[in-house]
């Protein structure tokens, strides 16, 4: 596995219909703190200082049907699963692999992401994107 350069790295999703965000997963190097870190209150911040384990990779996942919050520690095999699931060109089956609940807006027919306004809910408490496919 080739070495990860000790930056932050930001996947961005968004929508093909409007550009909205649809998802996005904010990666930290261990002994970095998160790009909104200075931003947080004393209450977040109190959480995150007992939470982090400084010596891992912190994430940051925000999205309609998956989101954690202010974020969670994880391994460095779990960065190059994301990298490579989020690489191009984007498919839902190179996505499936990250293994997300709701794969990141994507439909699996269309084969392209959509946001939580695209994607309306059924009465059935499914989900169906702009083309009529259900999720
Ligand atoms: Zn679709
Ligand atoms: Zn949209």
């Amino acid at each position: 596995m080739k070495q990860l350069p000790a930056i932050w790295l930001v996947l961005h999703v968004v929508c093909t219909m409007c550009k909205a965000q649809a998802a996005r997963f904010e990666f930290t190097p261990p002994g970095l703190h998160p790009l909104a870190f200075s931003t947080w209150p004393p209450s977040l911040l109190g959480l995150y200082a007992r939470q982090r384990d400084p010596a891992r990779w912190w994430l940051i996942a925000e999205g309609d049907i998956h989101a954690n919050g202010h974020g969670e520690n994880i391994a460095p095999q779990d960065v190059h699963r994301y990298r490579e699931a989020f690489g191009f060109p984007r498919t839902f089956t190179r996505v499936r692999s990250a293994d997300i609940t709701g794969d990141a807006g994507f439909c699996p027919q269309c084969d392209v992401p959509y946001c939580a306004t695209h994607w309306h809910a059924t009465a059935s408490g499914r989900r169906r994107c702009p083309r009529g496919h259900d999720a």
